[in-house]
């Protein structure tokens, strides 16, 4: 990605180096600690069913906690030449955050001044381990996440590494699409589905409501590629394999290809995100469209 002429989003707020600073009350934070999927937590509450929908990415938290094959830094594992570290190194990813975010902002505003909205940007909440949200504990293990309560994405940066050494998606438009992918939850906040879906979940049992959660995850995906389109349009932000770079990411955080990973085996009525298949094709679609009426997994016969 070239962002150098891409105005920098005001909406970053940097909690890093804060971490473990906001402590719940030990009694409170089981019900905020996410639910594995094994576990069957949808449907015990609001509060779990609101965190289903905002769970990003398919990462099975209670995988990460047990060491059953997570997510989690491995020792020895090295970061990657091109990924600077240090305090320099934290300012240049935290700039191409906010410039990635600033592309979010630039391109959502066209599209809601032609639904006739206005658009009202997210915040974008960088944290290390963990930090305290509208949502609950937001922590590392989560992966990023969007939480409607206080419109803002929960991102740990240590995910990106992850995506590029665990996940095997490398690149900065991999990492991009995951911000726009959680900006997709937010567009779905604006617009009132995501308070309809998660009324929908609440009264579904557990395996319709994750069909529920698909659509939604789906949905976020494409509107990740009505982003992408813009990029495209405009010409001078994509390089040569950005896209790809894009569409692997897509199918690489595949519930199949997740469960493969760190159960060994597939569960697919335990699926909240879709598999890498149909995140890859509703990205795509967005993309191909650029249009948000091309995006309405929610009654699409065929997801
Ligand atoms: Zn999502």
């Amino acid at each position: 990605m070239r962002l150098g002429g891409q105005r920098p989003s005001r909406n970053v707020q940097d909690r890093r180096g804060q971490g473990g600073g906001f402590g719940l009350p030990g009694g409170r934070s089981g019900i905020r600690l996410p639910m594995g999927r094994r576990g069957g937590g949808i449907g015990i509450g609001g509060i779990l069913i609101l965190m289903a929908v905002m769970w990003l990415l398919g990462l099975n938290p209670l995988d990460l906690l047990t060491g059953g094959g997570g997510f989690g830094p491995q020792q020895g594992e090295t970061v990657g030449g091109q990924r600077p570290t240090g305090a320099a190194g934290d300012d240049a990813r935290k700039d191409f955050v906010a410039r990635v975010l600033g592309t979010t902002e630039t391109i959502w505003e066209v599209n809601f001044t032609e639904l006739g909205q206005q658009y009202a940007p997210p915040t974008l909440v960088l944290f290390s381990d963990q930090t305290s949200s509208a949502c609950g504990l937001g922590a590392a293990a989560m992966g990023p996440f969007y939480c409607p309560g206080d419109r803002a994405i929960y991102i740990d940066l240590s995910f990106f590494r992850d995506l590029e050494t665990r996940l095997g998606a490398p690149g900065d438009f991999a990492e991009a699409y995951v911000i726009a992918h959680e900006v997709g939850h937010h567009v779905q906040n604006l617009l009132g589905t995501l308070s309809r879906t998660t009324a929908e979940r609440s009264r579904l049992p557990e395996v319709e409501a994750n069909e529920v959660s698909v659509r939604v995850e789906l949905q976020a995906d494409c509107y990740a590629g009505i982003w992408a389109h813009a990029l495209a349009e405009g010409g001078t932000v994509l390089e040569d394999g950005d896209i790809e770079e894009g569409l692997n990411a897509a199918s690489a955080i595949g519930d199949d290809r997740l469960q493969k990973r760190t159960q060994g085996r597939v569960v697919p009525e335990s699926f909240t995100h879709g598999t890498s298949e149909q995140r890859v094709r509703w990205f795509r679609r967005g993309m191909e469209s650029g249009e948000i009426s091309a995006c309405d997994t929610l009654r699409a016969d065929r997801l």
